[in-house]
């Protein structure tokens, strides 16, 4: 059967339409196929985190997210002004929480690299939108059943008869994947023991009944806000006895009571969904010609909105390496870079989710902890510690150099007068800042690959920057040392 797509992606969520830009943007033809007829309206993630979010603006959707910011704040100001009496100020001074303790903006190094309030749908509606002006094809409807790789491509199978040939497989196809199973991934890891809520919530007087922000009670956690009937709930008696099984409003009544210990009044639920914290990771990324991204490869509860910011950034990692072994420039080997460096971030963020859960139980002894824990979170080091670990700043890939800034994904930042970094980027290319005398820097990129933008620099250092902002080299004092053996790793190998 002839080759008819270069990769299929299978999932349309926010990481498959974001791999699918980013492989497009690449030069690879992309399909992606997503099983629901049409976009998912259940409310999920209400953010994207700093690197998530970087990953967008440097792919032309600046515009997009400060609309959707707009949108969340004018909701969030509306709650605020019926339901916090002392709302002046509030928030401003702080970027996120770790299991309901605050961090802090000011214990940042890089308060500029910030969280932004764009929600999971919205957040869709620009990826799609993107991906199509990419010339991306999306087949929505369209359920994957099954596959099977040989040594040159993959036959998919979409219904008995119907199947569609390609040469890569990505399963971006969230937490229950089918293609994660099918390749026969392993998924070691901890099975669920608490059962978590998000609803939204017709609920008899809140403003007088609940207090506003994270609140931990005998009986478990309790959260309301920052928008209209949005309440979250941590059950801590056990894992969802059925996942599957519709929230209703007397189960979010009961469990609601509990845990506030009030008699609060659930009028009606106009959304509600409930998970676990199953928290597990694939261990690899790669199996020949099938790859894993987002919640496929990584399952855990969803504290800081880390989730989905850790998929978003597995999409920016993979999409331009893979489109690079598409156009044949690099090797299949040069995959296996992908799983090592977003396994360990990966595994980074299970293990603060699972923190987050221990020091959130109900009992006096974990209670003990916490005050501890809170205690060393007022000082600004550690506070700024737990705000780089959860917002994935603190980043720093291995690319086995011994400067710290080499391996770390790189914020936007001015260039010449007219363009930033990332006004550079939007096409997919890598980046050289050149300072080195002659252009030196310059005429090597230039002879090894076309997929460099070279930019001359009047103040040192000269860097490389790769596609998904990663800096892969730094030459010191307008030298060029170990430019070519950069230029090789990530762009193309020795001949
Ligand atoms: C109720 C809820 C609340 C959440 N809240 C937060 C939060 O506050 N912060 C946060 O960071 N994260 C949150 N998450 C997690 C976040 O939504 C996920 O991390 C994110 O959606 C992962 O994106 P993804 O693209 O990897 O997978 P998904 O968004 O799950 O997308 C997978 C897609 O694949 C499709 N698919 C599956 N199987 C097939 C198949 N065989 N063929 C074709 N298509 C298929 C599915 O229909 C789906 O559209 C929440 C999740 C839930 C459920």
């Amino acid at each position: 059967m002839k080759m008819q797509f270069d990769v299929v992606v299978v999932g349309a969520g926010p990481v498959g339409l974001l791999t699918a830009i980013e492989l497009a943007l690449g030069g690879a033809k992309v399909l992606v196929l997503e099983r629901l007829a049409a976009p998912n309206t259940a409310m999920k993630a209400k953010s994207i985190g700093p690197l998530a979010a970087e990953a967008l603006l440097r792919r032309g959707m600046a515009v997009a997210i400060a609309a959707e910011e707009e949108r969340s704040f004018a909701v969030i100001q509306q709650f605020i002004e019926r339901n916090v009496a002392d709302s002046r100020g509030r928030g401003s001074k702080l970027s996120g929480h770790f299991a309901g303790l605050p961090i802090r903006k000011d214990g940042q190094r890089e308060p500029e690299r910030r969280t932004r309030a764009v929600d999971q749908q919205g957040l869709e509606a620009m990826l799609a939108e993107r991906a199509r002006a990419l010339g991306v094809e999306l087949r929505r409807g369209c359920e994957v059943r099954g596959f099977r790789q040989d040594g040159d491509g993959i036959e998919v199978e979409l219904s008995p008869g119907s199947s569609i040939r390609c040469g890569w497989l990505v399963g971006c196809d969230g937490g229950r994947s089918f293609i994660r199973k099918s390749a026969g991934f392993d998924f070691p890891g901890t099975p669920p023991t608490t059962t978590f809520y998000q609803v939204i919530a017709d609920i008899d007087h809140p403003e007088l009944l609940l207090p506003n922000g994270w609140n931990r009670t005998a009986g478990g956690v309790f959260s309301y806000g920052p928008i209209p009937g949005r309440l979250v709930l941590i059950d801590f008696s056990g894992p969802p006895e059925d996942r599957e099984a519709p929230v209703t409003r007397e189960e979010v009544e009961s469990v609601l009571r509990r845990v506030s210990a009030k008699e609060v009044r659930v009028k009606a639920l106009s959304s509600g969904s409930r998970w676990g914290d199953n928290t597990r990771l694939v261990d690899t990324y790669r199996k020949g010609r099938v790859l894993l991204a987002g919640d496929a490869a990584h399952v855990h509860s969803p504290f800081g909105g880390q989730g989905l910011s850790l998929g978003l950034v597995d999409a920016s990692n993979l999409g331009w390496k893979l489109a690079a072994v598409v156009r044949g420039e690099m090797p299949e080997s040069f995959l296996d870079t992908y799983t090592a460096e977003r396994r360990p971030v990966a595994e980074a963020v299970l293990a603060n989710t699972l923190a987050q859960i221990a020091i959130l139980r109900p009992d006096p002894q974990t209670g003990a902890l916490r005050e501890l824990f809170a205690k060393l979170m007022q000082f600004n080091e550690v506070n700024g510690f737990i705000g780089e670990m959860t917002s994935g700043l603190a980043i720093r890939y291995d690319l086995g150099s011994e400067l710290d800034e080499v391996g770390r994904l790189m914020g936007n930042r001015a260039i010449t007068p007219e363009s930033s970094l990332y006004d550079l980027m939007q096409d997919g290319m890598g980046v050289l800042l050149d300072a080195t005398p002659n252009r030196l820097a310059s005429r090597l990129a230039t002879d090894t690959t076309q997929r460099i933008r070279c930019i001359d620099v009047d103040k040192g250092p000269s860097m490389l920057i790769r596609p998904d902002a990663c800096l892969a080299w730094v030459g010191e004092k307008g030298a060029s040392d170990g430019l070519e053996e950069a230029l090789c790793r990530w762009f193309s190998p020795a001949p």
